[in-house]
């Protein structure tokens, strides 16, 4: 196993409350999942930090914040991403759930999202008004703004600990708003430096904040705070609903799970389905929102690729995340783990065949695959959310689409096909936020409009998108 030890000393860090680090008696110790080894310490803050953060935030928006020096830093804070990329790197596959392999292409795309961000903050712009089109109205002119909503909330998973945080803060500050971010306690390590960073590329005092600690005080007194406008989280689907209940009245952006499918269709392209399905089940040991969990194969070519993807998986190795030959690394923690074995038993148990697989390691889960899976079991209808896949047998399209539609989430759905006709009628009938041709669900464009329907979200992230979600319009009527 090779692990790098250049970055290995454990860090500390503190909360960032109005441009300052400022520390706690009360820490948490953050470990890697399956070697146990101490990556930091972070600070267990309080309702009562979160409170301090949001009244800096608030005190921050009294001061100009112009699109040149918005432009400016987050475009700095570009450059420093990709000056430690490394380090970024190696923090994203010791703290989490991520391999070394994969943790790599974190830092350019995060990068990527503060520079589109500060691009685009310099297009946040609206239109005038036509309000002579009523009788009365001639002697008026006015236009619409965007205006930033003000304080905006985040609250990030563990799972892509940087580039998540980077689609919620880059935005949040490129449209003008103050940012107050909790990241997730098992990968805080990140967002942690691309706060350092921005601090460090200039950011005003107070316009992004992070408190770090538990979800259930931290997370839950940023989403009540009433001075918070708007509150974007991503994360599971009981906390998303949790929140909405506390949040009373202010925005909401949810980013939430789903448990994705992708259809083959007899006329595919077998080898690149199956390449694409291998890495879209397995990446991040299947703990990606995207991530392929239900493959509904037609039966003319179920065979055929059922061999081909058995095959495939059986060649992956899991292992550590530090470990530079690792494709699939453990999960985020034993207790999830133990879950995801839970479920595939109760689906072998209820008749459901396990075509690769075997047993647990602490929180490590061999890549699984399985066929014949019975309707109604977790696997089939919940978001399972770890290296697991299950292989349905479909006579046509239309079973196909009614399928992947008979559950409660609607994120991404995929379908190949070289016929068109089958790509348009899937792309009408999937009720997902995107309908993927000819690759499998786990692919994102960062300008996508990105989120959910049903229970995997509300509002739209994705640079633009993210932006309106945490402004307002403001209309301005001159009566000459
Ligand atoms: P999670 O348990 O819901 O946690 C997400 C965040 O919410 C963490 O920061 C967590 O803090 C916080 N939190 C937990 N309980 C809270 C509460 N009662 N009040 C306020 N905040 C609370 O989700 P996760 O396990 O980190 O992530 C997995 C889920 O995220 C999956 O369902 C996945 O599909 C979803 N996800 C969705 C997208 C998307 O864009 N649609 C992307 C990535 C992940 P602590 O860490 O302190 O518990």
């Amino acid at each position: 196993m090779s692990v790098h030890n250049s970055d290995a000393a454990a860090a500390d860090w503190g909360l960032l409350i109005d441009g300052r680090w400022v520390d706690r008696h009360t820490r948490l110790e953050v470990r890697n999942p399956y070697t146990g080894e101490l990556v930091g310490r972070i600070v267990t803050g309080t309702a009562d930090d979160v409170g301090r953060a949001v009244e800096a935030a608030c005190a921050a928006l009294d001061h100009e914040f112009p699109v040149h020096a918005r432009y400016t830093v987050l475009t700095r804070a570009a450059d420093r991403v990709e000056a430690s990329a490394d380090e970024y790197a190696w923090t994203i596959a010791r703290e989490g759930s991520k391999a070394i392999r994969e943790a790599r292409r974190e830092p350019p795309r995060a990068a990527t999202i503060l520079r589109l961000a500060a691009e685009e903050a310099r297009r946040m712009a609206g239109e005038t008004l036509p309000f002579d089109l009523r009788v009365g109205s001639e002697h008026r002119v006015g236009y619409y703004v965007r205006v930033p909503a003000g304080v905006v909330g985040a609250i990030t998973p563990f799972n892509d600990p940087l580039a998540m945080a980077a689609h919620k803060v880059a935005p949040a500050l490129a449209a003008g708003n103050a940012v107050v971010l909790k990241p997730a306690t098992a990968t805080p390590f990140s967002a942690l430096r691309l706060a350092r960073d921005l601090v460090d590329a200039g950011l005003p005092a107070g316009r992004l904040n992070v408190v770090t600690g538990r979800g259930g005080e931290v997370g839950e007194a940023l989403a009540a705070d009433r001075r918070v406008r708007v509150l974007t989280f991503t994360g599971g689907v009981e906390t998303g609903e949790r929140l909405t209940r506390i949040a009373g009245i202010k925005k909401l952006a949810m980013e939430l799970g789903s448990n994705s499918p992708v259809i083959v269709l007899p006329d595919a392209m077998l080898d690149r389905a199956v390449e694409a399905s291998v890495a879209g089940a397995f990446a991040q040991a299947g703990q990606n929102c995207l991530g392929v969990q239900r493959l509904l194969v037609h039966e003319d070519v179920y065979d055929a690729f059922r061999d081909r993807f058995v095959a495939a998986v059986g060649a992956l190795r899991a292992g550590a995340s530090t470990d530079e030959t690792t494709d699939v690394c453990a999960m985020i923690d034993e207790t999830q783990a133990a879950r995801v074995e839970r479920w595939v038993r109760e689906a072998v148990d209820r008749g459901a065949r396990m075509l690769v697989g075997g047993p647990r390691d602490g929180a490590l889960v061999p890549p699984t695959v399985l066929e014949q899976v019975p309707d109604g079991v977790a696997l089939d209808c919940e978001e399972a959310y770890g290296p697991v896949v299950s292989l349905y047998r479909v006579p046509s399209l239309d079973a196909a689409i009614r399928r992947a539609n008979a559950v409660a989430y609607g994120l991404h759905a995929a379908i190949f096909t070289e016929r068109l006709r089958d790509a348009f009628e899937a792309a009408r009938r999937l009720d997902v936020g995107a309908v993927i041709v000819n690759d499998s669900t786990d692919y994102r464009l960062d300008v996508m409009p990105f989120g959910g329907s049903k229970l995997s979200g509300i509002g739209r992230e994705g640079i633009r998108f993210a932006m309106q979600e945490t402004t307002e319009t403001r209309v301005v009527c001159f009566n000459l």
